[in-house]
């Protein structure tokens, strides 16, 4: 091979790896937490969950310390102050803990409480959520004494949520990692509403909310399965866009929560593989809601994962057998393996968020000439020691390219900006990347 065939190989071998490494790196400290979620332990969780027979919000007046939804709260707060020992005094636990008026759906007031785990961060930060709740229903959601199992509404999220904080209690993180468990969902999103004020009271920076709500299984009601595939909503529109403004650039598919969707996608996937997010562009399915919309109410990006199949049999039911068919939502229709993937997935994308640099501030597309490439500027976010830009076609639900600029707050890319969509994100020492941000136009 002559000296110049010899350089030119060189050039396509160091443009091979370039573009390899554009692929976020593997980093070791998740890929441990991810390992450390064990399916046996999510299994004692949900059925020590089940065993306080009803979980109700109207069960509050039980005054049993092994039956009703306090009953559930202290054992809840007991786990979390088990995993709060391994955290060298880092995480704290409290009561979410107030009096809900009655409502046109509800017979009288009823006390709401709510367990939260606070895992403080290395540095001061943004806030990053993991959420699920703990109240239940029967047939009746105001029935307080009938029995109302909630092994996969919520028993399954609940538990996803204690895994975790058991599993990260002892890792540093840069920023805040709550833990939360609410009360009150099944009756209006009441605990996760009351929770989410507070911190918008607080001016808490929470840049996402990964909501757990019935990922317990993935059978579906005529008998089929799909172990390896699990929903993530996510709303499509702040409730302050302009509309007009929306279509005139094309912004409808890049919320903040649909950015934390993609990134929940390709971090999840890259550690727990084979599974899959499937984005549902929605922020719930027909008829229900979530706590992740009591985030979203208050400005924060959130997200939810539900199981890929629903089967309404064992959901809200009282527990019961008709025509051979056994109702209620009960532990054996849960699937352990599937909900460890699915709190894997959790943990991956937390872990990546939180160990990760933070989102570039001031992210702007430069739109003062008429060109046929595009120029963005950004602001240095803490913990970046470069940055990517990101782009994908109009129509194309992932993004599909990236280039990494640089260290720098300005940089131009040979892309169309009328002919694709792009963002910014920050790359760390350790090759991690923060959610992309979509530009603000200026001229
Ligand atoms: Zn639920």
């Amino acid at each position: 091979m002559n000296s110049r065939r010899f350089l030119s190989a060189l050039a396509l071998i160091a443009l091979t790896l370039t573009q390899a490494s554009a692929k976020p790196s593997t980093d070791p400290r998740i890929a441990a937490m991810v390992r450390a979620v064990s399916a046996a332990d999510l299994r004692a969780y949900d059925n020590r969950l089940v065993d306080f027979y009803t979980r109700n919000d109207f069960s509050e007046d039980l005054n049993s310390p092994t039956r009703g939804v306090f009953a559930a709260r202290d054992w809840i707060k007991s786990q979390f102050e088990a995993a709060a020992q391994k955290s060298g005094g880092r995480m704290t636990v409290t009561l979410d803990t107030y009096l809900q008026d009655k409502t046109a759906r509800t017979p009288r007031p009823v006390t709401e409480s709510s367990i939260i785990a606070t895992l403080a961060g290395d540095a001061p930060g943004p806030t990053y959520v993991m959420s699920s709740h703990y109240d239940d229903c029967d047939g009746d959601c105001t029935d307080g004494r009938g029995q109302a199992p909630g092994a996969d509404d919520n028993g399954s999220g609940a538990s996803a949520v204690l895994e975790a904080a058991k599993v990260m209690a002892p890792q540093h993180f840069h920023g805040t990692i709550i833990f939360a468990v609410f009360d009150g969902e099944e009756l209006g999103l009441w605990g996760s509403d009351h929770f989410a004020r507070e911190l918008k009271a607080q001016g808490t920076n929470v840049v996402a909310d990964l909501n757990n709500d019935i990922i317990g299984t993935s059978n579906a009601p005529a008998g089929s399965a799909d172990r390896h595939t699990v929903r993530v909503f996510s709303e499509g529109l702040i409730d302050d866009a302009k509309v007009s403004a929306v279509n005139l650039v094309g912004s409808e598919n890049d919320s903040p929560s649909r950015e934390i969707a993609r990134f929940v996608k390709s971090a999840s996937e890259q550690y727990v593989a084979p599974m899959t997010a499937t984005l549902i562009y929605r922020a719930d399915r027909f008829r229900r809601g979530g706590d992740q919309e009591s985030f979203t109410a208050q400005g924060f990006p959130a997200i939810r994962f539900v199981e890929i199949h629903e089967d309404f049999r064992h959901q809200h039911q009282n527990v019961r057998v008709e025509n051979g068919v056994q109702y209620g939502d009960l532990p054996q229709y849960n699937d352990w393996t599937y909900l460890a993937s699915v709190t894997r997935m959790n943990v991956a994308a937390l872990a990546a968020l939180a160990l990760g640099p933070n989102q570039p501030a001031g992210v702007a597309i430069l739109i003062t000439g008429l060109t046929n490439d595009s120029t963005l500027r950004w602001k240095a976010a803490a913990r970046a020691t470069s940055y990517e830009i990101v782009w994908r076609e109009t129509s194309a639900p992932m993004w599909q390219h990236s280039k990494n600029v640089g260290n720098v707050t300005q940089a131009t890319v040979p892309v169309s900006k009328d002919n694709y969509i792009l963002g910014v994100r920050s790359v760390d020492a350790n090759g991690l990347v923060s959610p992309a941000v979509y530009p603000a136009a200026v001229r």
